[in-house]
């Protein structure tokens, strides 16, 4: 079948060979895509894909705005922060306009979200005087040893809650779907249970400088974070000296469509938000915002400089992506399609039980596949499959979670109405044969 054709084979050995498999590729056997237009990926056989899963192309992929403002500033200047130039601070102040004013008043530039995070975990172990840092089960926050010390997720690392770093305390994951505590209330009762792990950290005298968690589980499928969980957790954590990260590398930048930063559904405001991701649609860059004086307490342990983060380059595209967000109402655009994507995925659950739920908002949404709706048997085997199935259909989608029983959907901002609805379609076609 023609995804299967495209494959070339000689070059994915090449690959295997030369360039570490630990850093493996979806697919065992991969279409061979050179190109990428929209929504839209195309392999070499001129077959065309939908792209359900790059969050990263946050405008989507080809992008002729951003490609004229790179060729412009690569032609211009590209250097480093050290020098002055307009770019690094108009992305700043651009950043700073996103963010509830008074709370933040500044900027560090770095190049992927796994550099935000450590730089996060720093300057919280800096501020607050203390080593410990406190995340939750089922998250990914980088593979740097700080960002990977904080990553729970067992789909990336089966052996992750054995292997925590003594510093590293992790909290249940507030999943009110399958978790501990369940529908309405979840929040409220995750959030009491956190509070006194807390308390008896700090009673054990680790107490917790550092608070890290995504506003909404991205790893484990657009899973919201309860209602009612992140203030007391934030307020916990705040009255015994530690400060608070909001990881909005997933799911910030406008993709819930009804907020630009995922920590605002949550009536919350952190000490620090890391991003990365969609912020350069996929030019390498990531920046923390935050306090001068969380900054400050860094200050005499040495200087912050990274050679490319905030370059000419990194800080030119940073300004573009956002004046396309901006002029293309991407973030619009994320409510609207999502809503009606969510709305049909909901109505195929109706005729499909292996559908379990439908989490997430906007262009961040998370298909659950179960066995039994009410033991919640995961669908780890079918998701594979469906996956396998939906290439063959042509559409790009993949699982997560630590079960592996997620279809993750995090198309480009872009992604048309059409286009949704044929993903719905042709996952019911797959959900037919496979399910
Ligand atoms: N934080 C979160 C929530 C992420 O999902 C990721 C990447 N998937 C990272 C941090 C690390 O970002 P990067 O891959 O740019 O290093």
């Amino acid at each position: 079948y023609p995804g299967h054709a495209a494959t070339d084979d000689a070059l994915l050995e090449r690959r295997s060979d030369a360039y570490s498999p630990i850093q493996g590729h979806y697919y065992a056997r991969p279409p061979r895509i050179e190109r990428g237009w929209r929504e839209h990926l195309v392999d070499v056989d001129g077959r065309h894909y939908l792209d359900m899963v790059n969050n990263v192309t946050l405008l989507g992929h080809g992008h002729p705005v951003i490609a004229r403002a790179a060729e412009q500033q690569w032609r211009l200047l590209n250097t480093n922060s050290r020098f002055h130039y307009s770019a690094v601070a108009e992305l700043s102040e651009r950043l700073l306009e996103t963010v509830p004013h008074g709370a933040f008043d500044t900027v560090l530039l770095v190049n992927s979200g796994t550099e935000a995070v450590d730089l996060a975990l720093r300057l919280g172990r800096a501020f607050s005087g203390r080593a410990d840092v406190a995340c939750v089960e089922e998250s990914y926050h980088g593979w740097s040893l700080a960002a990977d010390a904080v990553s729970t997720s067992t789909s990336d690392n089966p052996r992750a809650n054995e292997t925590r770093p003594p510093w590293v305390h992790v909290l249940d994951a507030p999943n009110a779907y399958r978790g501990r505590h369940r529908g309405d209330g979840a929040g409220t009762a995750y959030a009491h249970d956190a509070v006194i792990r807390i308390a008896e950290w700090a009673a054990a005298g680790t107490p917790v400088g550092t608070f890290i968690a995504e506003p909404r589980n991205g790893n484990a499928g657009g899973i919201a974070v309860p209602a009612g969980y992140l203030g007391p957790v934030y307020d916990a954590v705040r009255a015994g000296g530690g400060v608070v990260v909001s990881d909005e590398v997933q799911v910030g930048y406008g993709r819930q469509g009804s907020v630009f930063w995922g920590f605002e559904e949550h009536g919350v405001v952190p000490d620090i938000v890391t991003i990365a991701k969609g912020m350069g649609n996929g030019h390498p860059l990531g920046a923390v915002i935050t306090r001068t004086e969380v900054i400050d307490a860094l200050a005499d342990q040495g200087a912050i400089f990274s050679s490319a983060g905030g370059s000419t380059l990194s800080s030119r595209i940073g300004v573009t992506v956002l004046d396309v967000l901006r002029d293309e109402d991407l973030q619009g655009n994320a409510l609207r399609v999502g809503e009606r994507l969510r709305h049909e995925l909901e109505r195929l659950a109706d005729r499909h039980r292996l559908i379990g739920a439908v989490h997430g908002r906007g262009l961040y949404l998370g298909v659950e596949l179960v066995r039994d709706r009410e033991t919640l048997e995961p669908a780890s085997e079918e998701t594979r499959l469906l996956c396998d199935r939906l290439l063959e259909l042509g559409v790009i989608v993949q699982p997560t979670g630590d079960r592996g029983n997620v279809l993750k959907v995090k198309p480009p901002l872009c992604l048309s109405s059409g286009s949704a609805d044929f993903f719905v379609t042709t996952l019911e076609r797959a959900l037919d044969e496979v399910g």
